[in-house]
């Protein structure tokens, strides 16, 4: 991702939109808030807003360049959308988001779509999950 992908998806080059994009990739976390990302910028010493930030993921959403994930309990978060199909799952304790992807769960899906006469155009599972007590 860079300022080729933002002018190919239809957007102009501004310093918030570069910013926003990097903080996106070069994060430990591939899924943040909005508060999580203006955060870093502020940390940063960038002066973008708040409700820019909000404004530019909307954007960024829009155009393709990130997904919006809405999970139980906290706010959207986001992530690059340059990734392959994978599952969620979000530790209630600490909203901790965690990546999976199952062939057994995607194979059962397409067939239990299939038995009702359907083809899958898109799915979203998300598990809520806790640290097991030892
Ligand atoms: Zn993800």
């Amino acid at each position: 991702m860079d300022n080729q992908d933002l002018r190919k998806a239809g957007l102009k080059v501004t310093l918030p939109r570069v910013k926003i994009l990097q903080q996106l990739e070069s994060s430990e976390s591939r899924h943040l808030s909005a508060e999580d990302i203006y955060k870093a910028l502020m940390e940063a010493g960038e002066d973008v807003g708040l409700a820019t930030v909000y404004r530019v993921l909307t954007q960024f959403e829009q155009a393709g360049i990130v997904l919006r994930h809405n999970f139980e309990g906290g706010s959207a978060v986001f992530e690059l959308a340059d990734e392959g199909h994978h599952d969620h799952m979000v530790c209630t304790e600490t909203g901790e988001v965690i990546e999976f992807v199952d062939e057994e769960i995607e194979k059962r899906q397409k067939m239990i779509a299939d038995k009702h006469g359907y083809d899958i155009v898109d799915h979203a599972l998300v598990l809520y999950v806790k640290p097991k007590r030892k």
